[in-house]
C-alpha cells in the first residue's frame, strides 16, 4: 500500500528530493562490534554508484536551502547526503570515497561533543572518536558542510520548551565561532522534534534557521508549480542501514513492475 502510494506520487511528480541519512562508513573501532549504523565502504560504494548511473544529482547545502523556496531550481532526481554525528570516520573512511564521485554532503554533529567521544549513546553503539575542530574544519574545505545536531544530542521530548531552545541556540552559536559560517538547518537528535511541530518551528525560525531534519521517511516528491517545500523544519529522512534496498526506496514504480 505505502509502496503504491508513493510510486503514484513519484510518477505524478516533476522532481523528487530524496535526503539520504547515514551514520558511520567502514568498520567498528578494534575493541567495538557490528551494529546497523555500520556500512561497509564497498556497500557505500554501491549507493554513490547507484546515484551516479541513474541520474540522481547530488547536491551541496547552498543548493539544498535555495530549492526550499524555489524547488525549482532543483535537478529532477536531486539526492542530499546526511551524515550523523560527527564520527571521526567521517574524515578517514567517507570523505575519501565522497571525493572519488565528487559528491558534497553535509554533516550534523551535537557540538557539546567536538572532540570527544560518542557516550551519548554509550548504551547501544561502540565507543568512537568524535571529530575536532581542526577535523570539522578539513571537512568544510573539502565540500562537507557542517550543521548542528543539538548540544547535549538529547531526546527533545525529555527536554523542556526552554532546554530545547537552549539546544537550538547554543549548538547553532557554537559552530558559527568556531567555524565562522552562517549555520542554516538543524537535525533533531534521535529525529525526536519534542512532539509540539508548531512551537519548535516557530523557534526554529526565530533563531535563523531555513530547514530541520527528521529521522526516517520517504523521499520527497515535488510538483513543478509548487512554490516551496512543505514543511521545511519538518523534513523526512531515508535512514541508510548496510541492507537498504536504494533502489526500491527511490524508484518503487520501477522495481514493482519489475518483479510483477
Ligand atoms: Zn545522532
Amino acid at each position: 500500500m505505502d509502496t503504491q502510494d508513493s510510486a503514484s506520487s513519484n510518477q505524478a511528480s516533476e522532481h523528487t528530493l530524496a535526503i539520504l541519512s547515514f551514520h558511520k562508513i567502514g568498520e567498528p573501532s578494534p575493541n567495538g562490534w557490528e551494529t546497523w549504523f555500520y556500512i561497509p565502504e564497498a556497500t557505500f560504494v554501491g549507493y554513490l554508484s547507484y546515484l551516479q548511473e541513474n541520474n540522481w544529482h547530488v547536491i551541496d547545502l547552498t543548493t539544498f536551502v535555495r530549492g526550499l523556496t524555489r524547488p525549482e531550481i532543483l535537478p529532477k532526481r536531486s539526492a542530499l547526503l546526511t551524515f550523523d554525528d560527527g564520527y571521526q570516520s567521517m574524515l578517514t573512511s567517507t570523505l575519501p570515497l565522497l571525493l572519488k564521485f565528487g559528491y558534497p554532503a553535509v554533516l550534523f554533529v551535537p557540538t557539546d561533543f567536538i572532540g570527544g567521544r560518542n557516550s551519548f549513546d554509550a548504551d547501544c553503539e561502540p565507543d568512537e572518536a568524535i571529530c575536532d575542530w581542526d577535523e570539522l574544519r578539513e571537512l568544510e574545505r573539502w565540500g562537507v558542510s557542517v550543521q548542528p545536531h543539538g548540544a547535549s544530542h538529547q531526546r527533545f521530548s525529555e527536554l523542556s520548551l526552554a532546554q530545547q531552545e537552549e539546544e537550538l541556540h547554543h549548538s547553532k552559536d557554537s559552530l558559527e565561532a568556531g567555524l565562522k559560517k552562517h549555520i542554516e538547518v538543524f537535525c533533531y537528535p534521535y529525529g525526536d522534534d519534542g512532539g509540539n511541530p508548531q512551537v519548535i518551528t516557530q523557534m526554529l525560525q526565530r533563531l535563523g534557521y531555513q530547514a530541520a531534519c527528521l529521522y526516517g521517511g520517504d523521499p520527497i516528491s515535488l510538483s513543478i508549480d509548487q512554490k516551496a517545500i512543505a514543511n521545511p523544519y519538518h523534513l523526512p529522512r531515508l535512514a541508510m542501514g548496510p541492507d537498504t534496498d536504494l533502489k526500491a526506496v527511490l524508484e518503487p514504480e520501477v522495481t514493482a513492475s519489475a518483479v510483477s
